[in-house]
């Protein structure tokens, strides 16, 4: 087993000494399940190359709109991921809330995953690829039977009214949801820790939420600098995957840790 190193230490010691930590993650929280993220090599070269556009183009209300059919092509062939299940930081997360230390996981992704890995207090701030509405009559569907009708042939899903079905997902020039907006600012504001991880911070308004935060101590995990770097107390370069789940699932060698009951 490899030794922790000092960071590693510091991010155990602070979540041992919160009481209401709240996370906020990004697309990184997912790319150890195998979904890409928006800044990665592989998605903004893929979509250019089979689509010619970028993602922040495909994924915007006016393209929605204009060319349905691509939009749906593009949410098949790169943002629809059944098979993916929770990976380490899910489930670090779901095990904090589950030990009364975590009280939201306020997150960009659309992906299901912290549900599906047991989280229950989950803000999602750009909406879910769970569940769709058509736009026409407002009825409601679940993801994998919208899915199914392109699986099996459709271009474009439909509602049973003929209308066009839109993701409950957050398109580029639509506004946030005022529930999950409202909730994370809250659970923020009340945090006494803030660990943010996995995001570029370059997505606003979702990234400005983290200025509301007035505890003392942030925390910062993410594989490459982000705006905030300077503000945190600890910065780790890493996994956010390896990082939590060293820090919370797994008690350090030689440290003083208690076993945990499971
Ligand atoms: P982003 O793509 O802008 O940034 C992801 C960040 O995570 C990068 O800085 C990258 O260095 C870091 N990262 C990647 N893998 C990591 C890992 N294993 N450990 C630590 N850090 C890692 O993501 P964003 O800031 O969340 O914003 C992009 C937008 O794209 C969001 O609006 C989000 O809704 C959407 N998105 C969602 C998903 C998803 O639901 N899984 C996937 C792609 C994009
Ligand atoms: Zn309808």
């Amino acid at each position: 087993m490899t030794m922790p190193t000092t960071k590693e230490r510091r991010l155990k010691e602070l979540i041992e000494g919160a009481e209401n930590i709240v996370f906020f993650g990004g697309a990184g929280v997912s790319t150890e399940s195998g979904i890409p993220d928006f800044r990665s090599d592989y998605t903004q070269t893929r979509t250019f190359e089979d689509f010619g556009l970028s993602p922040e183009t495909i994924l915007s209300a006016d393209f929605f709109y204009s060319d349905p059919t691509t939009f749906y092509r593009y949410v098949k062939d790169m943002l629809y991921r059944p098979e993916a299940v929770p990976g380490p930081a899910h489930k670090a997360l779901a095990r904090l809330e589950e030990e009364g230390k975590l009280s939201a996981v306020v997150t960009q992704n659309i992906d299901g995953l912290h549900q599906k890995a047991g989280s229950s207090q989950v803000l999602e701030l750009h909406g879910t690829l769970a569940t769709y509405t058509c736009v026409d009559c407002g009825r409601g569907y679940a993801g994998a039977e919208v899915m199914a009708q392109l699986e099996n042939g459709a271009d474009l899903p439909e509602c049973a009214c003929g209308g066009l079905l839109k993701p409950d997902v957050v398109l580029y020039q639509e506004g946030l949801p005022e529930a999950a907006l409202m909730g994370a600012a809250v659970a923020i504001t009340e945090a006494d820790l803030l660990i943010v991880a996995g995001t570029s911070l370059m997505v606003q308004p979702a990234a400005s939420l983290v200025s509301l935060y007035e505890g003392e101590d942030l925390v910062i995990i993410n594989k490459t600098p982000t705006p905030l770097d300077d503000v945190a107390t600890l910065v780790i370069h890493g996994s956010v995957g390896k990082v939590l789940a060293a820090a919370v699932l797994r008690p350090l060698p030689g440290g003083s840790d208690r076993p945990r009951s499971r």
